[in-house]
Parts: C-alpha cells; structure tokens; sequence
C-alpha cells in the first residue's frame, strides 16, 4: 500500500461491471466492479469539487473533497452516534425485555414507552454497525454527481 501523502486523499472510482440478481426462493446478488485508484488534493479550507474520469468508460464524476479537520470531526461525530445507538440498543432492549416479559394486572396495556423502546432496539441495530463502518472509512470525499448510469458507478475509500 501506498503511504498517505498529507493534504491528498486516495479515492477509488468504483465502476459497477454487472449487477445480477439470481435466485428466486434465496436470492443471490452478484456485483462485479473495476477500481480505479485516485489522489486527490484536499482543500486548505471549505470543500473543493474534483472531476474524475472514470478510465472505463470515460464518464467523469463529480467528487466532492472537504478538508482533513473536517473530515476528521464528521468521522468523530459518526462514531460518537455509532457509540450512542449501541448505549441506546442495550437500554431499549434491556427495557423491552423487562416490560414484555412482565405479568400485567388485568386491563392494564403496556406503557407507550414500550413500542417506542421496540423500534428503537431495531433501529439501532441496524444503525449502530452502520454508523461505525461510516465513521471508520469516512474520507471527506464524497460523490456529488456522474452522468446517467448513476448506479453504475461509485466514489469509495481507499484503504491506507
Ligand atoms: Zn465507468
């Protein structure tokens, strides 16, 4: 791997080959890309707009580069809520468990905090990985625009 240059950032210009889905009672996704690997120059402040040309197809794409302070604060704050979800996951779920599993008197319904706490336990589960894998990976470059194929084409990190 390649040392990491200071105020430069390494981005990949994923470009989608196939994207298959096959199977009918257990459905298979197969996706097959080309990376391309780029350097490109962080801004000394603010964001700054890169165009990459995609060495496949020629399509260029519109990237999006914000310094290296900010881009270290917004991976912080990710997981800072990626921390938080999984505060939020156990005490919902602790909660959860402690009021469904209660033997109520007759007549009395479950408190309102109890669907809430639910959501909340499924919610965070999904988000709590998310956000950390977000926050880990974050490089401050993002992608702000490609031509038509969209779908077929994705700005990812690169890892140093
Ligand atoms: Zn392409």
């Amino acid at each position: 791997m390649s040392r990491p240059i200071p105020g430069t950032v390494e981005v990949a210009v994923r470009h989608i080959l196939s994207d298959k889905t096959t199977g009918i009672l257990t459905r298979t996704r197969r996706i097959t890309w080309k990376d391309s690997v780029f350097r490109v120059r962080r801004p000394a402040s603010g964001t700054q707009s890169v165009e990459l040309t995609c060495p496949v197809c020629d399509a260029s794409l519109l990237a999006e580069v914000r310094t290296e302070t900010r881009t270290r604060r917004t991976g912080a704050v990710l997981l800072v809520l990626a921390a938080l979800s999984v505060v939020v996951f156990v005490a919902a779920f602790a909660y959860a468990v402690h009021e469904g599993g209660r033997t109520l008197p007759e007549g009395q319904s479950l408190p309102t905090a109890f669907p809430v706490s639910v959501v909340s336990v499924f919610v965070t589960f999904v988000a709590a990985p998310v956000l950390f894998l977000r926050g880990r990976r974050y490089n401050g470059v993002s992608m702000l625009d490609a031509p038509k194929p969209r779908r077929r084409h994705g700005i990812v990190p690169v890892r140093g």
